[in-house]
This record gives C-alpha cells, structure tokens and sequence, in this order.
C-alpha cells in the first residue's frame, strides 16, 4: 500500500507499506522527517519499530534533507538506500549534475511547490547536499553515517527488483542522472520522483521540464510507456493521479 502523507515541504513523501514492513520515499526535509514519524505511529497497526529503509528517487535536497532527522527515530538496524551515482557524490568521487530549465522548468515548479509547505521545518533542510548549483556541489554529506548507506544496483539493470512489496527500481536518467522510478506492477502503481510532476490539478501530470538532460529524460519516459501499464501515478512534487483505470502514462503532458 502507498501512504501519501499530507504536505510536508516542497517535494512529497510517501510511505510504502507491505507484510515486511515499511519503506519511506523521499524524506525531503526535517519537517518532513519529523511528520513522516507522526504520521507512522498515529496510523493504528504502524509503527517506527517496521522501518526497513529509507529511500530517495534522486540526491537532491528536497528529497533527501530529512533523511538523516528520520533517522533518529528508527531502530538502529533502519537502512539508507541511495544509487550508486549519489553514493559516488557522497564520497566525493562525482559531482551532481548540473541543470537546464532553472526559467522554464525549475521557477514554476517551485512555486506551486511552495503551496505544500506548512510550516517553516518543511524549509529546514538539515544540510547543504543535494543542490546543483556550482558553487554547492562539493557539499554532498548528509549526516548518515556510512554503515548504513546501501547502494540500489541493478548490475547494469534498467529495471530490478527493490527487494520489498512487489516493487521494481526503473532507472529513469533524465531530471538528474541518477533518478529513478519504483513500479509495482501487481497493483499498477508509480512512484515518479522527479521525472514525471503533478502540480497543476487542472492539467494533470506533466514530463519534467527542468532537466539535467531532456533526451535522457524523453528517452527514459518512451521506456516506462513502452514497458510498464501503470494505473496510479504518484509524483515526487503534487498529487497522486489516476484516471478511471487507464494507463497513466497516457495522460502526461510533454512525453
Ligand atoms: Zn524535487
């Protein structure tokens, strides 16, 4: 099952739920981390102790500046999964992407993001990791110590198994080289993170405009049509989006 928690910062959080446990999307700010935690433990049957890991669909701030806060609540055995690119920018060994589309892309999106955040905590991004701007890509730590940090690796993969719930990592380069989708096939659900938004409730789902590269990011969307039929779409900005059981893919703007 997908928990979308209510507003809690720009980007949105979500909380994956399955017989082995929970799984957290995308804690993208210490206000988040810190609803994520209300969220789960107010939920009758939840609880932190179920936490298997925390996830991000790509290493940018607002979706990774609550990770460590999260963390705090977990059990000690509550593991961090990053790709190997945002692995490789933690370590120093790569640095993020940069990206296009700041006029275009980024300023709209930012706006309407702005509307999800309630509280000035959903603004507190614990660090300076995960912006791509020049002058702060060398800031990648996030706080997490390293023992539990695990790579999503695919071995070359596209698309594997999460190893949780049903669900599969799509490796969809495009918004940031290292994004990524999660797809449950069995119940036709999407998480999008950045590669496909939702923002405009009047216009439904739109490509993300505001790319590191923007055929990487046409590219990775004709896969996901070409590949997977999906019923629900959850963005990582915006709301979820379903339309009468049709394939969502065939309702997004810019694909
Ligand atoms: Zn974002």
């Amino acid at each position: 099952m997908v928990h979308c928690l209510p507003p809690c910062g720009f980007s949105r959080c979500y909380v994956l739920s399955d017989r082995e446990g929970l799984a957290v999307v995308d804690v993208g700010s210490v206000g988040a981390a810190e609803d994520a935690v209300r969220f789960i433990t107010g939920q009758p049957g939840l609880s932190m102790a179920q936490v298997r890991f925390v996830l991000a669909t790509h290493f940018h701030v607002d979706h990774i500046g609550g990770v460590a806060r999260f963390l705090e609540f977990c059990a000690p055995g509550t593991k961090v999964f990053l790709t190997t690119l945002a692995i490789q920018y933690l370590q120093g060994q790569r640095k993020l992407c940069s990206l296009k589309g700041w006029g275009t892309g980024f300023l709209s999106a930012a706006v309407a993001s702005m509307g999800y955040v309630r509280r000035l905590s959903h603004l507190n991004f614990g660090s300076l990791a995960g912006i791509p701007l020049p002058i702060l890509r060398d800031h990648c730590d996030i706080g997490v110590d390293a023992d539990r940090i695990f790579p999503l690796d695919g071995a070359g993969r596209k698309r594997y198994p999460l190893g949780f719930g049903g669900w599969d990592v799509v490796e969809t380069p495009g918004h940031t080289e290292d994004s990524i989708c999660l797809y449950q096939e069995a119940e036709g659900r999407l998480l999008t993170g950045d590669t496909i938004l939702n923002l405009d409730a009047a216009r439904g789902p739109e490509l993300n405009r505001f790319c590191w590269n923007k055929q990487e990011i046409h590219r990775s969307f004709d896969r996901l049509k070409a590949e997977l039929s999906p019923r629900v779409l959850y963005p990582g900005h915006g709301e979820a989006y379903s339309n009468n059981g049709e394939n969502v893919l065939s309702c997004v703007r810019g694909g």
